[in-house]
């Protein structure tokens, strides 16, 4: 079937990284949105078959240059690469995957107190702005030098006395006599797009988006059900604000209901502490697959 030309300038481009540590989650955000692709594995773009979108797959540093020019109109980039790159482009929403620090680290036995101890000193780093940036607001004044990879390994070829690096566990600079001291900045995935797209385009991407953010709430989210006395209701709908008020359900025992409510990842043990404080029972927590507000 062959698709008309209006048809082509109205079908979104998104850019995701072609293979690294966005690709796998990228991808899946967007199958979980229910778009389907069919990709070989070294295709650069690829078309979806049931919604106006082409993938592009690209490397991650080139996507915010891609996503300003407008040849793709989205991305899905680290939040380290977008401020790194200083590109014109807008944020549209953060991702909650990728998640990992950008920290400086300095050899094992060195003493640190405080980040003047970068004062004069030489530092490795593939995010030179950034750090530069930073050191410039905690009026530091080192040397950056640029690298663009291993750089774990300057400070033992005698290159830097420190590094400025992504970190997500810690050990690579722990395999490498390295040990944290400061984070310079927190990242995770998110999505970005050019300005300046609008018209169809612009809808068919509030459409995706709205999947997105549908995906992403039911992720975070979590559907609760649980046994409460008659005696301790109010206490217990105290404890759980709900989408808009929970059910409640009569239990065979007329002494006792049943509570259905979605609840928050974000402090769910404390409200699972709170909620057995007030007297809940038998509390069953299940994943939502999917929540349309
Ligand atoms: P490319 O070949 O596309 O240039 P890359 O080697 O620059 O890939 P990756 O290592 O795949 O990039 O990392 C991509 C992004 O994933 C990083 O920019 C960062 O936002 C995030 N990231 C990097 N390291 C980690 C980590 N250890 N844990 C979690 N997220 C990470
Ligand atoms: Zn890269």
């Amino acid at each position: 079937m062959s698709i008309s030309s209006s048809e082509n300038s109205n079908r979104l481009k998104i850019a995701i990284q072609k293979s690294g540590r966005l690709s796998e989650k990228s991808l899946a955000l967007l199958k979980e949105c229910g778009i389907q692709i069919t990709t070989s594995p070294n295709a650069l773009r690829a078309e979806a078959s049931n919604f106006p979108l082409e993938i592009l797959f690209l490397r991650d540093d080139d996507i915010p240059e891609y996503v300003q020019d407008g040849v793709a109109d989205v991305g899905i980039i680290g939040e380290n690469v977008m401020l790194e790159k200083g590109k014109k482009l807008e944020l549209i929403d953060k991702l909650g995957f990728a998640k990992c620090r950008l920290s400086l680290a300095v050899p094992r036995g060195t003493t640190y107190d405080d980040v003047s101890f970068f004062d004069g000193k030489r530092i490795a780093t593939s995010y030179p702005k950034i750090l530069g940036e930073y050191f410039k607001e905690k009026n530091v004044n080192a040397e950056i030098h640029m690298i663009s990879g291993s750089v774990e390994i300057a400070p033992s070829i005698g290159l830097s006395e420190g590094v400025c690096d992504i970190v997500s566990s810690g050990s690579t600079l722990l395999s490498n006599g390295l040990k944290e001291v400061e984070t310079v900045l927190k990242s995770e995935a998110v999505l970005v797009a050019n300005p300046d797209f609008n018209g169809e385009k612009r809808k068919n991407f509030e459409k995706l988006l709205f999947r997105m953010q549908s995906v992403r709430r039911s992720n975070k989210n979590k559907y609760i059900l649980l046994n409460a006395p008659k005696s301790k209701l109010d206490a217990i709908i105290a404890v759980l604000p709900g989408l808009k008020s929970p059910t409640i359900m009569p239990l065979a025992n007329e002494d006792w209901v049943s509570v259905h409510t979605v609840i928050n990842e974000d402090d769910f043990w404390e409200k699972i502490d709170a909620l057995q404080e007030a007297g809940a029972e038998g509390i069953l927590v299940i994943p939502i697959e999917k929540m349309i507000v």
